[in-house]
């Protein structure tokens, strides 16, 4: 590096920061200010690895939206900075290494949240000094750029558009994969909203349809929303995914997909009529033939199933067909719906849970039931560990998902005398087990999955940027 002592620059100088692929960006030089700002955008927050990292939009060149530079850094502090209105704001500040002319060094710089159309950019005395003096008279004095060479440096930023607009419909933001889905989108630049399934509400009116939320913001600017619907809420969750699609709004899972999966029965009819193998099953209304339903699955020990319930809560292992009989005749009385099911004894507890992104299993995990337990759900005290599946298995789950229409599902398989059958298919598959066991990145690759399919790309250069900068 070369030693910066005794330069002379204008009162306007022109800029870059290769580390964050900002090539010029011009300065008004003030020495009047102590701190050095940036004007950024869509300005996020996001933890990387334990750290503290922002990721924001730079429009570098003054007077047009036209060029946009998405950019991450990692967060090095935070500033109270007093406007010249007097209204002070806290601003994320970074690091990165300035260049003038020939000339460079590291910096602090803020992150002014404004939408100037003016100068993007204030080089203030903290980054100056002992380095550089300041001949306000003059500009450009280590060199001005002409439209067109400006035109040159950002040729292969043109057709960068910003992020997309995603909406997690969901109830609880402290949820281990809400909070994964949020970070993965900001990462990768995009504008990420929680939304509260019960806090959202709709306008159903033909010529201006509407979903706003708390307060009254409007909704229908979303590109994309990614369902994490509660079972509990499937009904009214489902509803506004119908209204969110009709808007034109691009739903991560479909209502009609997350509707036949969440009906156990309805997706065990689609599964046999598609040809997946599935334990045999039963069902009824009256309890009259209970004990021939319980022949027709091959009798005790047999698994009894509420139709709503989830994780593993309402599946109960029935060991002899007098102890069967009295569980569906009791949970018929309560007006219950089941399902009766053969019970899988050689599975021994173990299952597998094989997460499907857009027709791939992109991972798998096997689940195993603690000990005296024949559940292997993790809620219910299971353990999961990373597992080789087999290539009928892999396209088991995806035919499975592929028959519901989700795009984004967990196929949970069990391992019979006959082969792999299907459990369950599950529209919200948790994270945490499978991201956890497995270290990959599955919110990150819900997300590359949403891009592809809206044809949304982020420029390679940006991307190559991203990589200098981490
Ligand atoms: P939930 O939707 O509540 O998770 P599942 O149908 O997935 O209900 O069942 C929960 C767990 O019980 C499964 O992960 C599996 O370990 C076990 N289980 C379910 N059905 C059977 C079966 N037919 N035979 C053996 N074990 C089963």
């Amino acid at each position: 590096m070369e030693v910066v002592e005794h330069v002379i620059i204008g009162g306007e100088e022109w800029c870059a920061f290769p580390g964050l692929h900002i090539p010029a960006i011009k300065a008004r030089v003030d020495s009047g200010a102590k701190t050095s700002t940036i004007h950024a955008s869509n300005i996020h927050k996001f933890n990387k690895k334990g750290e503290k990292w922002v990721s924001f939009e730079v429009y570098p060149i003054q007077e047009t939206r036209r060029i946009i530079i998405r950019c991450k850094a990692k967060i090095i502090d935070y500033r109270n900075i007093k406007s010249s209105s007097g209204i002070s704001e806290k601003r994320y500040v970074i690091q990165s290494t300035l260049k003038i002319g020939n000339y460079q060094w590291s910096i602090e710089l803020t992150l002014a949240n404004r939408d100037s159309m003016g100068f993007r950019m204030l080089l203030g005395r903290e980054a100056m000094e002992n380095r550089v003096f300041v001949d306000p008279a003059n500009s450009f004095l280590l060199g001005d750029y002409s439209a067109e060479k400006i035109s040159e440096l950002y040729q292969h930023v043109k057709d960068i558009r910003s992020g997309l607009r995603i909406g997690v419909l969901a109830s609880n933001p402290d949820l281990y994969s809400n909070k994964r889905i949020i970070e993965a989108g900001e990462e990768r630049g995009h504008e990420m909203i929680f939304l509260n399934v019960q806090q959202c509400y709709m306008k159903l009116d033909a010529p201006n349809p509407e979903v706003r939320y708390r307060g009254g913001r409007s909704l229908n600017n979303l590109d994309v929303v990614i369902p994490r619907l509660r079972p509990n809420l499937t009904f009214y969750g489902c509803a506004l995914m119908r209204q969110f699609d009709s808007l034109g709004i691009f739903c991560a899972n479909s209502w009609e997909a997350i509707s036949r999966s969440r009906d156990k029965l309805f997706a065990s009819q689609l599964f046999s009529q598609n040809g997946i193998q599935i334990p045999i099953t039963g069902f009824a209304k009256s309890t009259l033939d209970t004990s021939d339903l319980i022949n027709m699955v091959n009798g005790a020990p047999l698994i009894i199933k509420l139709l709503e319930g989830t994780q593993g809560k309402g599946v109960v292992l029935a060991e002899n067909a007098k102890a069967a009989e009295s569980v569906i005749n009791a949970f018929k009385s309560l007006n219950a719906n089941i399902l009766v099911q053969e019970f899988i004894k050689e599975a021994a507890g173990k299952d597998i849970r094989c997460f499907v992104i857009d027709g791939k299993v992109v991972a798998s995990i096997q689940r195993e039931a603690a000990k005296g337990e024949f559940r292997s759900n993790l809620h219910q005290g299971g353990t999961a560990t990373v597992i080789k599946i087999t290539t009928e298995e892999k396209k088991l789950a995806v035919k499975a998902a592929k028959v519901l229409g989700l795009q984004i599902a967990g196929v949970d398989i069990i391992r019979s005398n006959k082969g792999p059958l299907v459990l369950e298919v599950n529209s919200s598959p948790g994270l945490e087990g499978i991201e956890l066991a497995t270290g990959k990145d599955i919110a990150g690759m819900m997300i590359a999955a949403i891009e592809k399919q809206l044809g949304w790309q982020q420029n390679l250069e940006i991307k190559a940027s991203v990589l200098e900068t981490e």
